[in-house]
């Protein structure tokens, strides 16, 4: 029996992301695996007062995302409906869905921070503190 049998994976859809994707696959040894990307919600990052249409425009980013995540995926067998596409806060969802899917491991990308990065804390702490199944966080090769 693997040591995990249900692993969720974070993607923030940038580059980095196939590194996050490979450690946790490497270490899957047949356990199941889902992936979870969270887009910001936009009306809290522009007030809702810009005069734009938000909902329309939010709609047309979770499409995008969607597509970029099954893209991500294409060559790693998830299928369609373990992957997981949330509005929200990233930490706050990725726990969300840790406990809907009931994972025994989170896998998520860490950078090393320093100054400002420190104080802000990163979605891997903020996904740390306040899951109950263990977490793995894999440092990002910038130079990769
Ligand atoms: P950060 O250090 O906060 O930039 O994020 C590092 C890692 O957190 C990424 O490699 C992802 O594993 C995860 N992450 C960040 N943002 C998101 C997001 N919007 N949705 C899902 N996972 C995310």
């Amino acid at each position: 029996m693997p040591l995990y049998q249900n692993i969720l994976v974070a993607v923030d859809l940038t580059q980095e992301s196939q590194q996050v994707l490979q450690k946790a696959s490497a270490l899957a040894d047949g356990a199941t695996i889902s992936v979870i990307h969270v887009s910001e919600p936009l009306t809290q990052l522009y007030g809702g007062e810009i005069g734009v249409d938000l909902a329309g425009l939010q709609t047309e980013l979770l499409t995008q995302a969607k597509e970029l995540l099954a893209k991500l995926l294409d060559s790693m067998k998830v299928p369609a409906d373990r992957q997981h596409i949330a509005v929200g806060k990233p930490a706050t969802e990725i726990r969300r869905q840790a406990e809907e899917l009931k994972a025994d491991l989170i896998v998520i990308g860490t950078h090393s921070r320093h100054g400002f990065g420190i104080l802000l804390g990163s979605t891997a702490n903020g996904v740390l503190h306040g899951t109950g199944c263990d977490v793995l966080a894999v440092r990002i090769n910038t130079d990769a």
